[in-house]
């Protein structure tokens, strides 16, 4: 198929959003926009039609209109001058909440308490999505815009209904819920009953029965092409409070919306690159993923008018590109009277359509998957799961990060497909595995795959019930006590009660050097490193235990600062070699730890788990000063290659004040775990952002590249001359 040919959705590298808000029919000046279309390479837009605020003359009574519209028809202007310049037109909606007159006219169709009183948001009422609001209302919105601008798909901004901190009772879920459960809907948030379960999944089903209901409306109207899209994250956190599987919806559609728009603090700028990787891993790579990008002032607290400093917005963008996420730059109105905001995206965008040829369609080169579970973030998380699922899993891919190992995520509905292609697995607190699940990873480690696990991984049932034993017991060569030590959280106490006071004990049997287990290497001074987490306590069947628990010693006075008791023998790190495999079990959450706390000695056990589960099997790293975000592809007989400078200070905690540089950079890249054998051929290595030819060196055993100098990123392609 030509490039003519091929839908928008997969054509549409750059986007461009001016975020209309009500006054703005009063405002919007056209000749700016364009210019800013042009300036910019965008190859589409997205622009209000309706929801909450209708941007066009709608038909419909209760549709409503901008109070500023007037006689104007502001959504379609824009839509002729973007068709004007060939841009591809998306329809924004904003489908979950309505005035007081819709409401008046309407009541049964928005959410009530167990009270029936309405649950509101900032003085309007939330449509329940469960509701002819949904299913009649909606789709005819829908049909009304394709009908007169025939848009080319449509982009949804709160789209999901209610979030699952309340339990709706509106009339519409009360029969549905009873319909499919055989009772009322639950009285209260609990875990432990059957139906609230029940609850949880008819709430999912019900965001992908919109999903597909609005989808099949877009295009009955619209043509096959005329795609309806909701907008998604790739956090666990938000998914889950929102009901939207991300699973489920990442595979029913060919492009995805992204709404993930700045760094969160506790995440940084490689969230951006995680959320590219995962979103493909599902989607696959021939796939898109565009983003939201905010260009306003995104931060705490959020200036929703003001430019973003130009650092941080260009980090967060060029983050996402190395995960093959298209941009998307984000204004919040059509005029402002900070106008630095529109000079943050035309150099990157237009460096973007240059390059834009080596930034999507490829395949990531990672021997190490981290297994991404919302279902266990649900089932097993329950009502503290941020806490007791996420943050393992945050922490885990920031050591990885600091340990110079690339990783990709595995969504669980992905694992039979990917197992092969990995050395290791890690599950960092995935408490509940199916059985299904299990076996397929029970049978890749027998076959010599490596295995790490932390906390309770593989504790709990796929209903999130607590099994009798690890599903992964054997394999870990270790089996649960049902009790643990410490807490998730720090506590908040002062030096005069010292719970977390904890220590590992690291166990070289003779403290002889050939006696000690790589899991240790680099710890040659030491005999113990601080701990200060919750350790789920195991005994040791089979596998060999590498460091153990010392338990609280009061830590101040200092004068009592000391170690009462000996170590115990509660295992903190097991290693085993089941089968041809090899599995490393940290009953320590030295990932939660880590993600808290930065500790370099937790990233240490972690990255050194890996690498000898891995067989010391690294496709890429780098030496030399500096944290980088890495991350390589293979793109047919290609290598590209992304780095994203993380060592400023700015970095690690927003906003980015300014650049600074680091190199040279050396990167080691294993041929034969890269998939490639260039060893007899001259090969070129362009660096796609500073313009530079580099130095290069290859044999059969691998790669090196000498990278000068990385001011913010750089892409560079490797490949035969
Ligand atoms: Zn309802």
């Amino acid at each position: 198929m030509n490039e003519v040919q091929r839908p928008w959705y997969e054509t549409t590298m750059r986007w461009g959003q001016t975020n209309l808000t009500e006054i703005d029919p009063e405002r919007y000046d056209h000749e700016h926009w364009e210019r800013q279309w042009t300036r910019t390479s965008v190859d589409g837009i997205i622009v209000n039609a309706g929801g909450i605020v209708a941007y066009y003359p709608s038909e419909h009574p209760l549709h409503h209109r901008s109070p500023y519209l007037g006689d104007r028809d502001l959504f379609g202007e824009i839509v002729d001058r973007a068709r004007g310049l060939d841009l591809t037109v998306v329809a924004r909606m904003d489908c979950n909440r309505a005035g007081e007159r819709f409401f008046a006219e309407k009541p049964h169709w928005f959410c009530v308490d167990a009270a029936g009183v309405p649950y509101r948001a900032a003085g309007r009422y939330i449509s329940c999505i469960h509701s002819p609001y949904y299913d009649e209302y909606i789709p005819e919105i829908l049909a009304e815009v394709i009908d007169r601008y025939r848009p080319d798909g449509f982009a949804d901004n709160s789209w999901s209904g209610l979030s699952r901190d309340r339990i709706c009772y509106c009339r519409y879920c009360s029969a549905s819920f009873t319909q499919r459960a055989g009772a009322p809907l639950p009285h209260a948030h609990d875990w432990s009953s059957p139906v609230y379960r029940e609850w949880i999944a008819w709430n999912y089903d019900r965001r992908i029965e919109i999903w597909d209901r609005f989808n099949e409306v877009t295009r009955r109207h619209g043509g096959t092409h005329c795609l309806w899209i909701g907008m998604n994250s790739a956090q666990m956190e938000s998914q889950s409070a929102n009901f939207r599987d991300l699973g489920r919806i990442v595979q029913r559609t060919p492009l995805v919306f992204i709404d993930h728009q700045r760094r969160m603090p506790e995440t940084g700028f490689q969230a951006n690159s995680h959320t590219g990787k995962l979103v493909h891993d599902l989607m696959g790579w021939r796939g898109q993923a565009a983003e939201s990008m905010a260009m306003y002032n995104h931060y705490m607290p959020s200036f929703r008018t003001a430019s973003a400093p130009e650092p941080e917005a260009r980090m967060w963008a060029v983050s996402g590109m190395a995960g093959g996420i298209l941009p998307w730059w984000h204004h919040i109105g059509s005029a402002h009277r900070d106008r630095r905001q529109y000079e943050i995206a035309p150099p990157l965008w237009s460096w973007h359509q240059g390059a834009q040829r080596y930034l999507v369609d490829r395949q990531p080169v990672a021997n190490v998957g981290v297994l991404w579970s919302q279902h266990s973030f649900d089932v097993y998380g329950r009502d503290d799961a941020r806490m007791v699922a996420e943050s393992p899993y945050e922490g885990m891919v920031q050591a990885l990060l600091r340990e110079r190992l690339t990783y990709r995520p595995v969504h669980t509905s992905r694992l039979a497909d990917v197992l092969g292609e990995l050395d290791v697995l890690i599950l960092a607190n995935v408490g509940s595995v199916s059985a299904h699940d299990a076996d397929l990873i029970s049978e890749f480690v027998r076959r010599g795959g490596g295995l790490v696990l932390t906390g309770e991984s593989g504790l709990y049932d796929e209903e999130g019930t607590r099994r009798e034993d690890f599903v992964f017991a054997e394999l870990m060569g270790a089996t649960a006590l049902h009790r643990h030590h410490g807490d998730r959280r720090l506590p908040e106490t002062s030096w005069e009660v010292s719970p977390a006071h904890t220590y590992l004990e690291l166990l070289r049997p003779g403290r002889s050097e050939s006696q000690s287990h790589p899991l240790l290497d680099g710890f040659e001074s030491t005999d113990q490193i601080p701990f200060g987490g919750r350790l789920e306590c195991v005994k040791v069947t089979t596998g060999r235990a590498v460091a153990t628990l010392v338990t609280p010693y009061p830590a101040y006075p200092p004068e009592t600062a000391w170690q009462r008791e000996p170590a115990t023998a509660l295992p903190a790190a097991i290693v085993n070699e089941p089968g041809s495999g090899r599995v490393v079990s940290l009953p320590a959450d030295l990932d939660r730890c880590f993600g808290r706390g930065l500790q370099p000695d937790h990233a240490r056990v972690l990255g050194n788990a890996v690498r000898w589960a891995a067989r010391q099997r690294i496709p890429v790293t780098y030496e030399g000063a500096g944290t980088v975000d890495l991350h390589l592809y293979r793109q047919g007989d290609r290598l590209v290659l992304h780095l994203v400078n993380l060592s400023a200070a700015g970095a690690w905690r927003m906003p980015m004040h300014e650049d600074i540089p680091i190199g040279p950079l050396r990167v080691l890249i294993d041929a034969e775990t890269a998939g490639v054998d260039w060893s007899d051929q001259p090969l070129q290595a362009r660096a796609l952002v500073s313009g530079l030819e580099l130095a290069k060196s290859s044999t059969r055993a691998g790669i090196e590249l000498e990278l000068p100098r990385l001011v913010d990123h750089e892409v560079v392609t490797v490949e035969p001359q």
